[in-house]
């Protein structure tokens, strides 16, 4: 945490929750904002930042990703079934040496950094990986991920998961928080997903699944037949006691107890009547563009309607198992292409304030006594609309990024001037 008072002054300032501000300044104590103000003050008795030419918003908020599976960028291929893909992800993940997933880790994390990205929603399954998670710079909740189709290894699963949030209770100050994911629908048994509800909120964490992906999961659920009992079959994981409800991913999740306040990832493949389930269970959703992309998925999240229900959407980059980078400036372009109906300040909406309601995170809005998170941009002519800057197809790296007023990132041979 910055300890000196420090104003950043800047060109404009745009919070996100409704306010915005012209040649100003932005005073940050502690690590959190003060005030923010247009006109700049003509004493200040601290550190004065000079960023008068450029733009600053709220960090971005990477909603869903799996850094830990960094390290199998190009090593898996495009499937025609999703389950193959899952399984070449399987066996890539299991060859893959630790060095390199650390290595790799790191590596993407500073793509984050550069991009923009201060608060991630991470899914990861290997507790080892904590102590390298705990040396990056920015916010984080980390999704335990948990598999299990079996309903008899429900309890023991569901203990592991607690034993760990139990040994990594939230610090004061700390910018990790843990929470909990078991994986989907078609890999988690009915009482693995009671077990983990209920140890999130004895917890208090937040809940996050991948849900109604493919269509092969809304078959599964409805028949009881297809990809996924194949594969269930071939791991020798299937459970004979399961039935299928009968009903769409979302539908089946509710009727479990378990979509309440649940962060939900993907939601391709809904139902109508899903929106509103959505909406009364307070559900939010994450929308992962290059990933969605990258599968040539034909059909994919109805973010404006799950907005019009007052649902919070957030973006994510997936993993690099999926996607061909984890560049945040990407995502927020290519969703602008997949969502046309919505404007460019919308979609920053969604990379920002979006993201830390979907996650819910602290709200990260630029607004006083918020941890002062913020990313710059310079601005390269004075008619430019202040929307426009993040969607330049040239950027690859946000100018300046700050969490909890420290620098985390400034773009070489391109720093702000210290008074
Ligand atoms: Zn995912």
């Amino acid at each position: 945490m910055a300890d000196a008072l420090t104003r950043i002054l800047f060109q404009k300032l745009v919070s996100m929750s409704g306010d915005d501000y012209e040649e100003g300044e932005i005073v940050i104590d502690k690590g959190r904002i003060v005030e923010t103000r247009s006109g700049t003050s003509e004493s200040f008795a601290g550190v004065t930042q000079d960023w008068s030419d450029c733009l600053i918003l709220p960090g971005f908020v990477n909603a869903h990703c799996h850094l830990s599976l960094s390290g199998l960028q190009g090593k898996v291929a495009r499937q025609e079934r999703f389950v193959d893909w899952i399984e070449s992800v399987v066996t890539e993940n299991a060859a893959l040496s630790w060095a390199d997933r650390v290595e790799a880790l790191h590596r993407e994390a500073r793509t984050l950094i550069e991009s923009g990205v201060t608060a991630l929603g991470d899914y990861f399954s290997y507790p080892e990986l904590l102590v390298e998670y705990q040396t990056l710079p920015f916010r984080q909740l980390l999704f335990l991920e948990t598999l299990g189709f079996q309903s008899a290894l429900a309890g023991e699963k569901a203990r592991s998961v607690e034993d760990l949030l139990q040994e990594h209770p939230a610090g004061a100050g700390s910018l990790i928080r843990l929470a909990v994911a078991p994986h989907a629908p078609y890999s988690v048994s009915p009482d693995l997903f009671k077990a983990l509800k209920k140890l999130a909120d004895k917890m208090d964490c937040r809940v996050s699944c991948h849900v109604a992906e493919v269509v092969a999961e809304t078959q599964f659920l409805s028949q009881g037949e297809g990809d996924f009992l194949k594969l269930l079959h071939q791991r020798e994981v299937y459970d004979p006691s399961w039935t299928p409800p009968g009903v769409s991913p979302v539908r089946y999740l509710e009727q479990l107890g378990v979509l309440q306040d649940m962060v939900t990832i993907h939601l391709n493949y809904l139902e109508k009547s899903d929106l509103n389930r959505l909406a009364e269970s307070n559900a939010s959703a994450v929308f992962c563009p290059g990933s969605t992309r990258w599968f040539g998925r034909r059909t994919w999240m109805p973010v404006k309607d799950l907005l019009d229900r007052g649902i919070s959407v957030g973006l994510g980059t997936d993993s690099l198992a999926s996607n061909d980078s984890l560049n945040f400036l990407y995502e927020i372009r290519l969703s602008e292409e997949m969502v046309p109906e919505l404007h460019r300040s919308e979609i920053l909406w969604l990379a920002t304030v979006g993201g830390s309601q979907a996650l819910n995170i602290e709200k990260l809005g630029l607004e006083p006594g918020q941890p002062a998170d913020l990313i710059g941009f310079r601005f390269r002519s004075s008619e430019e609309d202040w929307w426009d800057l993040p969607f330049d197809r040239d950027r690859r790296q946000v100018d300046f990024s700050m969490v909890s007023g420290e620098f985390i990132f400034q773009k070489p041979n391109n720093k702000g001037r210290n008074q």
